[in-house]
């Protein structure tokens, strides 16, 4: 029997989940996924001045809302501070750790040095093999690794290839810091092993992490996890990822108006590929996902990818699944609560049959929401530019003759509309883009709109001959 794969994602909570946290989650989701494994989720909340349970909620909220769940319970790192202290205890009984009893000022005048020599090791090993009894009195120790002074330290990564650093270059690692309390570096390790990880999948950020955990790892006597360092993602100019780029929290994205569906397709495709497929079902996904397919170069942030993906998606979904992600965004998305406080099942029929046309031409919710707009604006209605210019004093006169027509009718429905308007048309001597386009300004304040007789019908008689009035 083969082992199970444990992925892990390992957040440190000190801001909101963003763009790439949110793709290394998908990538450890979708590798567990695919091979009957698990997702774990390890909020590493050590450093206590910067770690904020607002974030917590936020990375929480993030990959909730990107539909990544996540294994068994959260862990949290600090919580396990004890445990770490007990593996240094392992590795000083095994003399793989010593105690260091530098001073603050002892170090600064060693990396002074260090750095006059260029060498990268910082820290000279003067405590390496002195006995404790030589301690200053008073100095708190720190606890560092034995570390190998020769050879290499080789990390065979399932992205980056097999990477080598040699051992003199690396310094021994504080493990234990002189207040007792446990540093990331070693961390990391005893709670990967504690959690049976098989697969580390990170940002390439880590990579140098990798050559000291691996040390940590063997001084440990324990099996190193497979490892794999995803590039970072660019800006579209190649440059570091900025906000103006979109390194911008996964919150941001929802109130952007994407679905999460689409983000998701969209961060799959960042750094991964199969053949040139460009949309994924979630299925596929997790059947086609695999590490030797993620490429060495950092992927490139591209805006109009993004939504023209979630275009794709809001076309695809059926009208019912639209106006129910919708209804699920209108809290997050600019504008939102204008509808929501409006949403009667009257206006939620409206929108479901409004629906096939507008999903057409929108590509994200907040085009979608806009679009639907003329359905629950309140009178007068605000016309905009273009489509003020529309309402000549011609055609203004054709729409009092429209209303004309419309009072004169018996019944209100699309075809009825149809009849009376071609009918006006005709009588006019003008083409019927003529008069629909300016009845499509007074009916929605646009230019564009679901077919105009659909409009007529969807709004009522009441309230299309009022806006008509309005124009006039
Ligand atoms: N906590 C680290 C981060 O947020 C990730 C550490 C890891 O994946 O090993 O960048």
């Amino acid at each position: 029997m083969t082992e199970p794969i444990i992925t892990r994602f390992a957040p440190s909570p000190t801001g909101f989940l963003h763009i790439g946290g949110a793709r290394t989650a998908l990538f450890n989701w979708l590798y567990a996924r695919g091979r009957g494994g698990k997702m774990l989720l390890r909020i590493e909340d050590t450093d206590r001045e910067r770690s904020t349970q607002q974030a917590i909620d936020a990375i929480i909220d993030g990959l909730k809302w990107l539909g990544i769940a996540w294994d068994g319970d959260v862990i949290h790192q600090f919580a396990r501070a004890d445990r770490h202290r007990e593996a240094v205890e392992q590795m000083l009984a095994q003399g793989k750790a010593y105690r260091c009893f530098a001073t603050p000022q002892e170090l600064e005048e060693m990396r002074e040095k260090a750095r006059r020599e260029g060498r990268t090791r910082l820290y000279d090993g003067r405590w390496r093999d002195r006995d404790r009894s030589e301690a200053p009195a008073g100095v708190k120790p720190a606890i560092r690794l034995k570390a190998p002074l020769t050879g290499e330290t080789v990390v065979d990564d399932k992205v980056q290839g097999r990477v080598t650093w040699q051992n003199e270059n690396l310094d021994d690692l504080v493990l234990l810091r002189s207040d007792g309390n446990p540093t990331y570096m070693l961390a990391v390790v005893v709670d990967d092993h504690d959690m049976n990880v098989t697969h580390i999948i990170r940002g390439d950020d880590h990579l140098n992490n990798a050559a000291r955990q691996t040390q940590i790892y063997n001084a440990l006597g324990w099996a190193v996890p497979a490892m794999a360092h995803i590039p970072l993602i660019h800006g579209p100019d190649g440059s570091k990822l900025s906000k103006r780029h979109g390194a911008l929290g996964v919150d941001a994205y929802r109130a952007l108006g994407y679905l999460p569906v689409a983000l998701r397709n969209y961060l799959v495709r960042l750094g991964w590929s199969h053949g040139d497929q460009e949309v994924f079902s979630t299925q596929e996904m997790i059947a086609h996902f695999d590490l030797p397919q993620i490429g060495r170069s950092p992927a490139r942030f591209d805006f109009a990818k993004l939504e023209s993906v979630n275009g794709h998606y809001m076309r695809a979904s059926s009208s019912e699944d639209m106006l129910a992600a919708l209804e699920q965004a209108l809290p997050h998305i600019a504008g939102g609560e204008a509808l929501k406080a409006r949403l009667t099942p009257a206006l939620r029929s409206k929108l479901l049959t409004a629906m096939p046309a507008l999903k057409e031409r929108a590509k994200t919710l907040i085009e979608l929401l806009d679009s639907t707009r003329f359905l629950w604006a309140e009178r007068p209605l605000i016309i905009e530019e273009k489509a003020k210019a529309l309402l000549t004093p011609e055609a203004r006169k054709l729409l009092a003759a429209l209303i004309v027509k419309f009072e004169a009718s018996a019944d209100w429905n699309a075809g009825s509309a149809e009849t009376a308007v071609r009918v006006l048309a005709e009588e006019s001597g003008v083409k019927l883009g003529a008069l629909a386009q300016p009845l499509r300004a007074a009916l929605t304040g646009r230019v564009t709109s679901p077919g105009i007789f659909e409009v007529l019908e969807l709004l009522g008689r009441e309230e299309s001959l009022s806006r008509i009035k309005d124009a006039v």
